[in-house]
This record gives structure tokens, C-alpha cells and sequence, in this order.
């Protein structure tokens, strides 16, 4: 089947080289992810769908890098918005959860709900090929809301045959196994860092990035600050860690 990658102009440090936008089919055209509102992309997006019948526009999650512009083009094209819940800037026509099909005869996608980036996030997969949002991202860590849930919905999709993911940002990935395992050891690796240095006496959320995130451009800390907030949520769910008048520390430690 026909898929085409519209590449948007908003390269940064939350989306990498930009929004990828999907165009999928070969007589029909399923749009995923438009992105942000944005002309030049907008019409770079219609040039790719050319003489195809447009279906349907579906968004993975409603962040403001995928999802704004999927209620005006959809209005505009004449088909419907699909996504898992309304968010800041979407308002979906059709709800999607878990297993529904979108319901497009020529283009077989299903969503599979993959929260943990984000408590919306919808993968959405035709036949052995899957659209990761930012599930999964072109080989880079991704920002993780709930790391528990996250962890979960890797453990899903390591279970399904895929052979080719595309992701919301970065390149086309060949070798899911692979990349799905080193995501699930990466955020297991973290979550091994962030406990040694609570270990070791970090207290917050910001003295655990100094630690952990020492290596990393401090622009990215803010970022990086989520995650680790994330991880000290899961590690007290866990009963490892917990707070004590604003101070985080070992579970037993009564200093
Ligand atoms: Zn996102």
C-alpha cells in the first residue's frame, strides 16, 4: 500500500527534524498526524493526496505538534476527525479506542491504545506495519507521562509481528524487534539511574536530572524533568520510594 511521509516545518527539541505526517492508500487517502497549523504544510499535505479520494484524518494523541490542524483540514476535505478523546485543539468526530478499525474499506488500520506518552495515545497498525506516534520516535528517548502504562504498551506491541514502524519524528525503523526491546531497556535502564541517585541522596525531581541527565544539553532538562517525575511516581507506586514533606527518599530511610 501507498504510504507517503509529509515532513512539517517545525523542527525542535520536542519534535526532532518535525511532524511527521502520513498519507495512506492507494484510491483513498487516510491523513495521520496533520500537525500543527501551518499553510505551507497544509498544502504540501493535499499536493501529496493529489487526485485520491481523502477518507479520513486521524491523530495518534493531541499534542500541539500532531493534532491541531486535523479538525480544519477534515472539515474542509469533507471526512471525519478520528482520535482516541478531545484534547487542547481537537475535538474528534469518531471516537477510536482499543481495536476499533477506522473504518476506511482499502486502508485496514486499527488502533491499538498505547498510553504512557501520553494517556490518549493511540498506535495505529495495518497488517504488520504500525504508526508509532510518539510511542516510539526515530531511535530517541521518548518524553514518558505515565512509566508504568508506557512500559505496558511496549510490552503489547513486542508482541505483535511487525516488521516497519513509522514513527511521529525521525526516520522509518526496519528492525522493530530490535527497537522496541531497546526502548523497554532504556526506560528500565532510567528507571535503575533515577533510584541510585534518590539512593544516593537527590531529594527532587531537579537534583535527580542534575545527576542523571548530567550528560545532557541543559535545554533539555525541562524535559528530561517530566520523565524523571514520571519515574519517581511509578517507583513509589512500586513501594521503593517515597515522599516525605516534599522530599523524595528510600522507602525505610527514616533520616
Ligand atoms: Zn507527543
Amino acid at each position: 500500500m501507498r504510504i507517503d511521509r509529509v515532513l512539517a516545518n517545525n523542527p525542535g527539541p520536542f519534535t526532532g527534524p518535525g511532524t511527521n505526517t502520513y498519507v495512506v492508500g492507494d484510491e483513498v487517502a487516510v491523513i495521520i498526524d496533520p500537525g500543527p497549523i501551518d499553510g505551507d504544510h497544509r498544502r504540501a499535505i493535499e499536493m501529496v493526496i493529489g487526485d485520491r479520494r481523502p477518507a479520513a484524518v486521524v491523530v495518534t494523541h493531541t499534542h500541539p505538534d500532531h493534532a491541531p490542524l486535523a479538525n480544519p483540514l477534515a472539515r474542509d476535505l469533507g471526512v471525519p476527525a478520528l482520535g482516541n478523546r478531545p484534547g487542547p485543539d481537537f475535538v474528534p468526530d469518531r471516537i477510536l479506542s482499543d481495536g476499533s478499525a477506522i473504518g476506511v474499506p482499502g486502508v485496514d488500520l486499527v488502533a491499538v491504545h498505547t498510553p504512557g506518552h501520553s494517556e490518549d495515545h493511540l498506535c495505529l497498525r495495518l497488517g504488520s506495519t504500525l504508526f508509532t506516534g510518539d510511542h516510539i520516535m526515530g531511535g530517541s528517548s521518548v518524553m514518558v507521562e505515565d512509566v508504568a502504562a508506557y512500559l505496558g504498551s511496549l510490552e503489547r506491541l513486542a508482541a505483535f509481528d511487525l516488521t516497519r514502524l513509522y514513527p511521529g519524528h525521525g526516520p522509518e525503523i526496519d528492525s522493530p524487534r530490535q527497537v522496541i526491546s531497546w526502548y523497554i531497556a532504556h526506560r528500565l535502564q532510567r528507571e535503575g539511574e533515577i533510584l541510585a541517585a534518590v539512593r544516593a541522596g537527590a531529594t527532587s525531581v531537579g537534583e535527580v536530572v542534575e545527576v542523571v541527565y548530567r550528560e545532557v544539553d541543559p535545554s533539555l532538562h525541562p524535559l528530561a524533568a517530566r520523565s524523571v517525575d514520571a519515574h519517581l511516581r511509578k517507583l513509589a507506586a512500586d513501594g521503593v520510594i517515597r515522599i516525605l514533606s516534599g522530599r523524595w527518599r528510600v522507602e525505610g530511610d527514616s533520616k
